[in-house]
């Protein structure tokens, strides 16, 4: 199943958790929608040929959704009729932070449960990458160096706005990988002034155009770019991403994490594993409680800050 927001590699882990399965001679079902088609009995069986022409591309298959009635604990209840009905032992759930937490409570009703991490988003306890956060990142960059183009023939401050409300791991990965001159996230606090005094004084040292990007979450891009271009006097633009950062096909990254972590997935739940999501930590797969996954902060990589402040002088 994959639930909440989608990511490129849902599919590419769809394929190989439905494959490993089948090798392991499991009966494997797709549920459509995420937890919205697991109340409303959507399910579809699934078969080596049901997955193929899906490692390239973007988005899910399956379809996903959110679903308030999930939230319930009488929309729950329903769901997990539906699968003990069907008979089924084991759930795989692809999806983010929303999406686990509904997995661990589907486990605390008796079901076998397995998450991995699927989010452009790159912010989940347990794990260094979630699937889809390289190929957000890879096209955040070409927007970049897109932008980079004609900042650079008018001399101009392109304010860059990328996606994350409440985690910075994009602005900040694309922002240093961009070259950007400056990277505002919600988990530094930072100011405006002193980001203007930095653009002024990156002008004066021979720059002839600058980039800042921008996380969505910390506030409106558009009025950042007002207020860098009163303050400076430097004309500026802005360019807001959106959601061309969550499509496209997913990066050879994105289809190893998630060819290998759905292998595991799929092991776990055929040794009766539960209540666990995969992830990877130094480059090994690693299991993390789900309840852990969930409720525990991922570490912010201030070292990365730091770099990048350094090298964009
Ligand atoms: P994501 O998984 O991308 O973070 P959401 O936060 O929207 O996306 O969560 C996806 C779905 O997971 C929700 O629509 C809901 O059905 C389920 N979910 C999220 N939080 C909870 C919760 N606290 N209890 C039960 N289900 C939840």
């Amino acid at each position: 199943m994959t639930s909440g927001g989608d990511c490129p590699g849902m599919n590419a882990a769809i394929r190989a958790a439905v494959r490993v399965a089948l090798s392991l001679n499991m009966e494997v079902w797709g549920i459509k929608n995420g937890y919205a088609g697991m109340t409303a009995n959507e399910f579809i069986p699934l078969d080596s040929r049901s997955v193929g022409d899906i490692i390239q591309k973007g988005g899910t298959f399956l379809g996903t959704a959110r679903s308030e009635e999930f939230k319930t604990s009488a929309g729950r209840q329903r769901a997990f009729e539906n699968l003990k009905r069907r008979g089924i032992e084991g759930v795989l759930v692809l999806g983010g932070d929303g999406s686990l937490t509904g997995a661990a409570m589907l486990g605390e009703l008796g079901m076998n449960v397995v998450g991995l991490p699927a989010t452009i988003d790159n912010d989940i306890y347990g794990t260094d990458y979630t699937i889809g956060f390289d190929t957000a990142v890879n096209t955040a960059v070409d927007a970049i160096n897109k932008l980079r183009d004609t900042a650079s023939s008018h001399g101009r401050v392109m304010v860059i706005e990328v996606m994350g409300r409440h985690c910075g791991a994009i602005a900040l990965t694309a922002g240093l990988a961009g070259g950007a001159e400056s990277i505002l996230i919600p988990e530094e606090p930072f100011d405006l002034d002193s980001v203007c005094k930095q653009l002024l004084a990156s002008k004066n040292a021979g720059k002839q155009y600058s980039i800042v990007v921008v996380a969505e979450g910390v506030g409106s891009a558009l009025k950042i770019g007002d207020t860098i271009a009163s303050k400076t006097g430097l004309e500026t633009r802005v360019s807001v991403l959106g959601h061309i950062q969550r499509g496209g096909a997913p990066t050879v990254f994105d289809r190893m994490l998630a060819s290998t972590l759905a292998e595991r997935a799929v092991f776990g739940l055929a040794a009766g594993v539960t209540q666990v999501m995969y992830g990877v930590h130094a480059g090994r797969i690693v299991p993390t409680n789900i309840h852990d996954a969930v409720t525990k902060k991922k570490n912010f990589n201030e070292d990365l800050c730091q770099l990048s402040g350094m090298i964009s002088k």
